[in-house]
């Protein structure tokens, strides 16, 4: 069997990716499904920490948009990744992972307070680090906070996992012109404005040399065949 490309990953699932066919909330047998790729890494010996964002539950933006405060809304939907975070390490539990949740809002009768050193310890030790409510700031996404995160941690790789194959020069969805990118720089990905993550994200990958994968999530076992060496997606990385 090939030998794994990195050892420590952060994996960003978008809340969207926990919602199935539904438009809102939580599909189980998604959760259970995206549960056992996690489980299969983590029997690989892949050190894991995994950020979820809330946006099938909340979003502030959205909610500023009918008329709430945006700070309020952004702690909604900050709390709102807790709770898929809630929902992951529950699913893992019962599929014999150990996971600790690590939120950046404090809330101990739920989960631990985030450090970057108890969530490296959880690592060390085999566990599911699952790193919750964004980066306890508003006006930040959690794709910014799995920058963060990831750089925290000392991850090998960002995963940003999405419902598409990876970076295109237009929505392949609207536009069957769109060229797929295999790799890409930082630089092209800010200029171009392509959707890979917001801009505050991919700088803080740029700026701290993070290698950001994006994949898509609904391919069953393509995580795996990631760290086995596939070339899965495209890469973002620094130019030549
Ligand atoms: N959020 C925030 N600060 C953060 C991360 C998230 O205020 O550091 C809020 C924000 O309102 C965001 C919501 O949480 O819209 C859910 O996160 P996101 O939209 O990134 O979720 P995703 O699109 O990945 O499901």
């Amino acid at each position: 069997m090939s030998a794994l490309i990195c050892q420590r990953i952060l994996l960003k699932l978008s809340g969207e990716a926990l919602m199935g066919e539904g438009d809102f909330g939580i599909d189980p047998g998604v959760l259970q499904r995206v549960a056992e790729e996690i489980r299969d890494l983590i029997d690989a010996g892949i050190q894991m920490g995994v950020v979820i964002g809330g946006g099938n539950i909340f979003r502030g933006a959205g909610l500023a948009q009918g008329g709430f405060d945006r700070v309020r809304g952004d702690q909604m939907g900050m709390l709102a990744t807790v709770m898929n975070s809630l929902a992951m390490q529950d699913m893992l539990s019962r599929l014999g992972v150990e996971a600790d949740v690590y939120s950046a809002l404090a809330m101990p009768d739920v989960c631990e307070p985030f450090t970057a050193r108890d969530a490296r310890r959880s690592l060390d030790q085999g566990r599911v680090a699952i790193l919750a409510a964004g980066t306890g700031n508003p006006y930040f996404t959690t794709d910014s906070a799995a920058s963060l995160r990831a750089v925290e941690i000392k991850a090998d790789l960002l995963i940003k996992a999405t419902k598409v194959n990876g970076v295109y020069s237009a929505d392949p969805m609207k536009d069957p012109q769109a060229t797929f990118y295999p790799r890409l720089t930082y630089d092209r990905a800010l200029a171009e404005n392509l959707q890979v993550m917001d801009a505050t994200a991919i700088v803080l990958c740029r700026d701290n040399g993070m290698p950001l994968r994006i994949m898509n999530i609904n391919d069953p076992g393509a995580l795996m065949r990631l760290m086995r060496g596939e070339a899965i997606g495209s890469l973002v990385e620094k130019g030549d």
